[in-house]
C-alpha cells in the first residue's frame, strides 16, 4: 500500500455565487499518478486550485490533509512550501521579470534546496537541456511572448527544479505538438521516478497516457467524481465520450 500523501475529504467548494465542487473524496498515495478526466466545466481546474489554496474559492465543507497535516485553512504560499505544486492551464505572463531571476527567487525561498549560484546555474542548464528548451529563454521575461508549448516547458522546468511532493498538472498536455508532448511527459516521469512523489494529471486526451502510466483514472462531471478505474477507463472515455455520464448526472440532478 502506498503511504497517503493527500486526502481530499468530502470537499465542497465554490465562489460566493456558485457552488462548484460537491463532496469530493480522493486519496492520493506516494508514487501514484491520478488522472482526472471530464467534460469542460466539470470542476477539474477548480479542484486543482482548491487543493493549491486559491483564495478565489471558498471551501464550504470537508478538509484537505496533506502529508498528515490539515492544510484546509493554510494559505497558498504555505502549501507551496509544504510541497504542493500546481501547473496552470494558462500560465501568466510576467513582464519585467526574467525567467532566470524568477527561478532563482522561488528556489531561494526553499531552505531544502540550498544551492550556490553556480550549482543553480548548472541545474537550470541541465533541466533546460532535458526539456530541449533553448537556454536563451532563461534571459527572457517570464512567459512573455512564449508559445503555448514553451510555457508548458517552463512549468515543467519549475517542477523539476522545485521537486514538490505533489504535482498537479492542469492540461499540461494541451496544445503541445507530439515532440513537446513526449518531452514534457518524460519530464513528468523523471519527476515521478524519484519515489515519494505523486502526480494529479488533469487532461482531456488519452494521448499523454501513452507516456505516463496512470494508477487511477477518475471521471469528473458536474463537480462530482462519477466513476473511477484504471487505464481501461481512459480508453473507454476516449472511445465513447462523456455523454452517458453527463446524462446520468442530469437525471440525478
Ligand atoms: P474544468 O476545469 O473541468 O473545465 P472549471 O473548474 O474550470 O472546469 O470550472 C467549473 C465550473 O465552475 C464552470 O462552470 C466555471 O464557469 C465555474 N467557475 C470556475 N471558476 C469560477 C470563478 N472564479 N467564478 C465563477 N465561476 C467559476
Ligand atoms: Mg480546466
Amino acid at each position: 500500500m502506498a503511504t497517503e500523501l493527500l486526502r481530499v475529504n468530502g470537499i465542497s467548494a465554490g465562489t460566493e455565487e456558485k457552488s462548484i465542487l460537491h463532496s469530493i473524496d480522493l486519496s492520493i498515495g506516494d508514487g501514484q499518478a491520478h488522472v482526472l478526466m471530464g467534460p469542460n466545466g466539470a470542476g477539474k481546474s477548480t479542484l486543482g486550485r482548491v487543493i493549491m489554496g486559491d483564495p478565489t474559492y471558498m471551501i464550504t465543507d470537508g478538509s484537505l490533509i496533506f502529508n498528515g497535516e490539515d492544510v484546509t485553512e493554510l494559505a497558498a504560499d504555505k502549501r507551496s512550501l509544504a510541497g504542493i505544486f500546481l501547473s496552470y492551464q494558462a500560465p501568466v505572463e510576467v513582464p519585467g521579470v526574467p525567467l532566470y531571476s524568477f527561478l532563482r527567487t522561488i528556489t531561494q525561498m526553499r531552505p531544502e534546496l540550498k544551492m550556490t549560484a553556480r550549482q543553480f546555474r548548472q541545474r537550470v542548464g541541465q533541466i533546460s537541456d532535458q526539456l530541449e528548451l533553448d537556454q536563451g529563454f532563461l534571459m527572457r521575461e517570464l512567459n512573455v511572448g512564449f508559445s503555448g508549448g514553451e510555457k508548458k516547458k517552463v512549468e515543467m522546468l519549475q517542477l523539476l527544479l522545485l521537486q514538490p511532493k505533489l504535482a498537479i498538472l492542469d492540461e499540461t498536455d494541451s496544445g503541445l505538438d507530439i515532440d513537446a508532448l513526449r518531452i514534457v511527459s518524460e519530464g513528468v516521469n523523471r519527476y515521478s521516478a524519484q519515489g515519494d512523489r505523486a502526480v494529479m494529471l488533469i487532461t482531456h486526451y488519452t494521448r499523454i497516457l501513452r507516456y505516463i502510466e496512470p494508477t487511477f483514472v477518475h471521471v469528473f462531471v458536474d463537480g462530482r467524481i462519477v466513476d473511477q478505474g484504471g487505464r481501461e477507463l481512459a480508453d473507454k472515455l476516449e472511445a465513447e465520450g462523456y455523454e452517458a455520464y453527463v446524462k446520468a448526472a442530469s437525471a440525478n440532478a
